[in-house]
């Protein structure tokens, strides 16, 4: 597990505990989210440095697969209660990461969303709140740039799907109705629509690690 080699990264890849941020990168942007779960990559050390990669959606379609999700355990194990001692809390908590967290084929994802939503009230990814907030402060400007990307990523998808539903709209409604001089300038607006819906595309799969031709 989390050998980092199947998806065939640019470099030599087979180090136990060791991973490059480029290397992670590749993962991230090539091997499908499911994938990425089902190989056990977003579990350990090396899934910690994937799932800085990932945006947002593809973390949450990750928590599909968690242990919380499969077994709805008792939320109230998460958080310490009003007035709980430290010491009974501690003994909770880790009783909850034992049963819950350590066994969780996504805990790293589920601890990097934690950070990118600012969301440290619970145990979350196997870390109680106490060190989610030291690594919150001390990743303070890799998820600043996380969230900027996830922020941009959102837009993208949103272009896209505009461009997509105005080609469609234009399909529907207008290329066949009209005078010849109308359905010219219909058929020139759709054009001009599939290209702007093409180029984005396109765009998007480039940055995904597809070829344009893909
Ligand atoms: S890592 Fe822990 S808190 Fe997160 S989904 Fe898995 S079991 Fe739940």
């Amino acid at each position: 597990m989390n050998t980092m080699m199947a998806a065939h990264p640019p470099a030599p890849a087979r180090h136990r505990g060791i991973a490059e941020d480029g290397i992670a990168a590749y993962i991230a942007e090539t091997v499908p989210v499911d994938s990425l779960v089902a190989d056990g990559y977003l579990a350990g050390h090396d899934g910690r440095l994937i799932a800085h990669q990932l945006r947002a959606p593809q973390l949450r379609q990750a928590m599909n697969s968690s242990v919380c999700h499969a077994v709805q355990p008792d939320v109230d194990s998460f958080f310490q209660e009003d007035g709980e001692p430290d010491a009974d809390w501690k003994q909770r908590r880790t009783r909850t990461v034992r049963d819950h967290c350590t066994v969780c084929p996504v805990r790293a994802a589920c601890a990097e969303l934690a950070l990118r939503d600012g969301d440290t009230a619970g145990v979350r990814g196997g870390l109680d709140p106490q060190k989610l907030d030291r690594r919150l402060a001390a990743e303070s400007s890799r998820l600043q740039r996380a969230r900027a990307a996830d922020e941009q990523a959102g837009e993208e998808q949103r272009a896209r799907f505009a461009a997509g539903a105005e080609v469609l709209q234009l399909t529907g409604q207008y290329l066949g109705t009209g005078t010849p001089q109308k359905r010219r300038e219909n058929v020139a607006k759709f054009r001009e629509a599939a290209r702007r819906r093409d180029e984005l595309v396109a765009a998007h799969r480039r940055s995904a690690g597809w070829t344009a031709a893909a």
